[in-house]
């Protein structure tokens, strides 16, 4: 249900903005106060990104390279010679699997969608976040936005000086460009969740890299910072889509709870059971999970369902965890995007109280924070153990694909 009234609302959301192209609108949707002022969701012309539209791939479309994008093809030509060609792609870009043969039992490619494979086999890769290192930690992040209803939402992390790590859509940070500004401007780390949601390791390295490079591009357009790391929708990665990744700069960043909150309405899955996934999660730290290693959990600001519920559950999980952190900042990476002039606090002046960027555009209190700590928890995985391994016919994995957005 999740996925297909995304597809229904995504190309009546890009007829509504092309629409508005070129129309002189009187609201004054360049600034937060003025985009405040006016009701969320409602299209806008916003001319950064309506002069360079035709710069990206049709928004909620599957990406590739655009033909005359010389520097999308030269960086390309400059990463393909190190991805993996004798990792093939997998299944079709709705999730479907009928026909893919694979061998499920040894999982050759570390594909994620199968067992949960973090630690890739293809050597230099390094390993996924799905843990941060901090005990009795829980790194805060959100899928899926910017949510143009999100002002009620980011006001609450605003009230409770919480920060978070927003994995944004390509496409959605095209509809809501001021939407993915306020990230930035409360201080929240924006990461990359591709271009148009799909399942990644169903394209071709090609088409991946451009899943991943446009919507740096995008992020770097609106919020003039690129990020430097990602996470695959659906958790859909192997060895090959992490290469691409990789040479892009981008760590991947997974996570081992999941609230399945996207999923209330879908497949009989009730309230009850997405509070029993919260539930679950926050049992894990009383029971001592989480005394030696942090947690991430998969939540969503995909709906306002998805919203109110992390709201209901902040109390409990700032009553259990000891800190509640973005997770840029549970691995000490000071550094989040490419750009040097914005820096994330170090954990130590996070949980001291310093839990601002510094560089924003908009940050509301003094405490900046330099760069140069070095970035943990991302040691490089060697070994590769990458042998040919018996294929064996798989004959459809469908009960696989019943995973997060
Ligand atoms: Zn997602």
């Amino acid at each position: 249900m999740h996925i297909q009234s995304l597809f229904i609302d995504f190309p009546a959301r890009a007829l509504l903005l092309l629409s508005l192209v070129g129309v002189a609108v009187a609201q004054d949707r360049t600034t937060e106060q003025g985009e405040a002022q006016i009701s969320e969701c409602t299209p806008y012309y916003y001319a950064p990104v309506s002069t360079q539209i035709h710069n990206f791939p049709p928004i909620w479309t599957p990406a590739t390279i655009l033909a005359n994008d010389t520097a999308a093809q030269a960086k390309w030509n400059s990463i393909a010679a190190s991805i993996p060609t004798n990792i093939l792609p997998k299944g079709q870009p709705n999730g479907s699997t009928i026909n893919v043969t694979y061998d499920t039992v040894n999982d050759p490619d570390c594909w994620w969608t199968v067992h949960q494979c973090t630690t890739p086999k293809l050597a230099g890769l390094p390993m996924d976040i799905a843990s941060v290192p901090e005990p009795k930690t829980m790194g805060y992040g959100f899928d899926d936005g910017p949510n143009c209803s999100h002002n009620a939402f980011y006001d609450f992390l605003e009230s409770q000086n919480q920060k978070a790590t927003m994995f944004y859509i390509g496409s959605n940070v095209m509809d809501w460009p001021l939407e993915a500004q306020r990230a930035l401007a409360d201080g929240h780390e924006i990461s990359v969740h591709t271009w148009s949601h799909r399942y990644m390791t169903s394209f071709s390295s090609e088409d991946a890299f451009a899943e991943l490079y446009y919507t740096m591009q995008a992020i770097k357009l609106v919020t003039g910072v690129t990020p430097t790391s990602w996470r695959p929708p659906f958790g859909d990665v192997d060895d090959r889509i992490r290469a691409i990744a990789n040479a892009l700069g981008l760590q991947t960043i997974i996570w081992k709870y999941d609230s399945n909150d996207w999923k209330n309405g879908v497949n009989g899955i009730t309230p009850q059971d997405v509070d029993a996934d919260y539930q679950y999660f926050i049992d894990n730290v009383t029971s001592g999970t989480f005394n030696t290693v942090g947690g991430i959990m998969l939540t969503h600001e995909l709906n306002n369902y998805t919203m109110s519920e992390a709201i209901k559950y902040y109390p409990q999980l700032q009553a259990a965890f000891t800190h509640m952190v973005p997770i840029g900042v549970a691995l000490n990476k000071t550094q989040p995007y490419v750009e040097t002039n914005y820096s994330l606090p170090t954990f130590s002046q996070y949980v001291a109280g310093q839990t601002n960027v510094s560089g924003g555009s908009n940050s509301s209190s003094g405490g900046s924070s330099s760069g140069g700590g070095s970035t943990s928890g991302g040691s490089t995985q060697s070994g590769g153990k990458n042998s040919a391994l018996p294929a064996v016919i798989a004959g459809g994995l469908g009960p696989l694909l019943d995973h997060e957005p």
